[in-house]
C-alpha cells in the first residue's frame, strides 16, 4: 500500500504573498510534504498550502 502521494503543491507566503510552485508528497496523515524551508522575507511558517490538481 502506497502512503505516499506525489502531488504539486502551491505555496503562498501570507507575509509578502510570494508564490512557490513545488512538488511534494502527501504523507500518512494527510500532510504535505515539500521540503520547502523558508520564503525569501525570511517567514518559515506562515503560509497557505494548496494542492494543484
Ligand atoms: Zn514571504
Amino acid at each position: 500500500m502506497a502512503v505516499q502521494e506525489r502531488t504539486k503543491v502551491l505555496i503562498r507566503c501570507r507575509k509578502c504573498g510570494e508564490r512557490y510552485t513545488l512538488r511534494g508528497r502527501r504523507g500518512a496523515h494527510g500532510k504535505i510534504e515539500t521540503g520547502f524551508k523558508q520564503c525569501l522575507c525570511n517567514n518559515d511558517d506562515d503560509f497557505e498550502v494548496m494542492e494543484q490538481p
